[in-house]
């Protein structure tokens, strides 16, 4: 169930617009639920007014901080006390080795819908569609106090380049186009997945009875009965599509195609980069055939596989210089040295890369009980987890949903999770509770979530990481032949 939660001046505009047709219906369904929020309620003025003039002089009127930021405040306590409340629901039934629910601790993202953000896309309404809860913050008027906004926003989101009167149908836009991407929302699923942008070509032509209108019949081939050829047909007439309407989508399509076709030619080695490009992660930047260019968008890695040190300095001159954060995961030694040269980057980290190539997940025991990791284990993950990711960093992949532990006793036995860019790792059995199988229990884990999700399961390990190694051969994933450089 995704949860859509709108802070608005008028929200009867809200939930009057979105209460017809496929959104009334999957409200009704609870496949989505929709609590609109009026800031007027939350202000402290006792002529009710939520705004007042700009500072400095200009034009019009700004909604005020206090009646927005105790409305978000009041959202988040009911989004904190109804999860607290299904977990303890969900925990009464819990097995001893699955996800339990997060705990009260509200993460919501609040949107700021406002001219000065990034664009909304479909990819933008697929990963926002994976959140359970959302809260839309709509303006009016001139727009809201900016302290309130660095206080609670965490994303900026524009609907388009013009100005609106106000937040509202920016935000059910969104919610529009976020809510049909939800499990359960479509009568049927599959025309979410079929439909334009989302594989980053435009849909094809489709048609309906009458098989003749207007003199003009339907393509024959849609009447063949043939599937493989109506697939054919439908591939073909949207990238004819795709390429005169917009070229640009057409561009970075072919680019990803030629990416994951030369990538393919050694899978293990490049598990990395193909799972990039498939969980749309993945600006594909330069494809050719010798060499790929990828930006890993959650971890702003640069990476890169070329054949030989000609095509490695191509490839590398695309990237900008002189941005202070660099980072890179490398294929080849050669373009270790070529970073070197051209970045004066030199914090290399060697490993290998292990695969998970079966369908079905290694056997599981249900010796452990296999919780999410809360905020408050930050700080003993990071203090036994020696490597180069900082507490921050660990924080993050928490508050994701991304890391588990098992505990004993009470206290924290051994950790794992999945790194943002997409590999398994973060292993760390505490060293009172090692050779008990906790290591095999947290990846038997990781491996089932992943491949539940659609993924293929897999992980980077140091050099000379021998326990590990052992660890991924006795869980049947196999090893990649060359090596890869992480190198920041
Ligand atoms: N003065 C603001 C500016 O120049 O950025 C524009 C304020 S606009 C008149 C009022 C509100 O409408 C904004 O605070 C925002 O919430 C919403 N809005 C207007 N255009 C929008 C757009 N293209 N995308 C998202 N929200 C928009």
């Amino acid at each position: 169930m995704m949860h859509f939660h709108v802070l608005t001046l008028f929200p009867e505009m809200v939930s009057q617009g979105l209460s017809e047709s496929i959104l009334g219906r999957a409200a009704k369904k609870g496949c989505i639920e929709l609590e609109t929020v009026n800031i007027r309620d939350y202000t402290e003025n006792k002529h009710k007014k939520v705004d007042d003039y700009p500072y400095g002089g200009g034009a019009g009127m700004l909604m005020q901080a206090q009646p927005v930021y105790d409305a978000c405040e009041a959202v988040k306590e009911r989004i904190a006390a109804r999860r607290a409340r299904e977990g303890q629901a969900a925990g009464a039934e819990q097995d001893s080795l699955c996800e339990k629910p997060e705990s009260g601790i509200s993460r919501s993202r609040v949107i700021f819908v406002t001219p000065q953000g990034s664009v909304f896309s479909q990819q933008m309404a697929q990963e926002l569609a994976k959140e359970e809860d959302l809260i839309f913050l709509c303006g009016h008027y001139e727009g809201i106090d900016e302290r309130v906004l660095e206080e609670v926003v965490t994303d900026h989101v524009s609907i388009g380049d013009y100005v609106l009167t106000g937040g509202e149908l920016p935000a059910m836009v969104m919610i529009d186009a976020i809510s049909r991407l939800v499990p359960g929302v479509l009568k049927n699923e599959e025309s979410a997945e079929t439909e334009s942008f989302q594989d980053g070509l435009l849909e094809y032509p489709q048609y309906t009875r009458p098989e003749i209108w207007h003199g003009r019949p339907v393509p024959s081939v849609l009447l063949s009965g043939d599937h493989a050829k109506v697939e054919k047909w439908r591939l073909a007439q949207s990238q004819e599509r795709t390429g005169q309407r917009r070229p640009e989508l057409y561009e970075a399509y072919s680019r990803k195609e030629r990416a994951l076709s030369w990538l393919s030619r050694d899978r293990l080695s490049h598990t990395d980069m193909l799972e990039s490009i498939k969980r749309g992660q993945a600006d594909v930047i330069r494809a050719e055939e010798g060499g790929v260019l990828l930006y890993d968008r959650p971890s702003g890695a640069w990476m890169i596989s070329a054949s030989d040190e000609d095509m490695g300095e191509r490839l590398l001159s695309e990237i900008p210089r002189g941005e202070k954060d660099l980072l890179f995961e490398v294929h080849q030694a050669f373009l270790r040295d070529s970073i070197a040269r051209r970045f004066h980057r030199t914090l290399v980290n060697e490993c290998y890369q292990a695969v998970y190539t079966r369908k079905l997940p290694p056997p599981r025991e249900a010796r452990f009980a296999i919780r999410p990791l809360l905020e408050q284990d930050a700080d003993t993950v990071h203090a036994h987890y020696h490597a180069v990711h900082s507490r921050d960093y660990v924080l993050a992949r928490i508050r994701a949903g991304e890391m588990f532990g098992i505990e004993e006793n009470g206290a924290l036995a051994a950790f794992a999770g999945t790194h943002d860019e997409g590999s398994m790792g973060m292993l760390e059995v505490l060293p009172p509770f090692r050779r008990r199988g906790m290591g095999e229990a947290l990846e038997a884990f990781l491996i089932a979530r992943q491949l539940e999700k659609g993924r293929v399961p897999f992980c980077q390990i140091f050099d000379g990481n021998e326990p590990s190694l052992r660890l991924q051969r006795k869980l049947g994933l196999k090893l990649a032949s060359g090596r890869l450089y992480w190198i920041s």
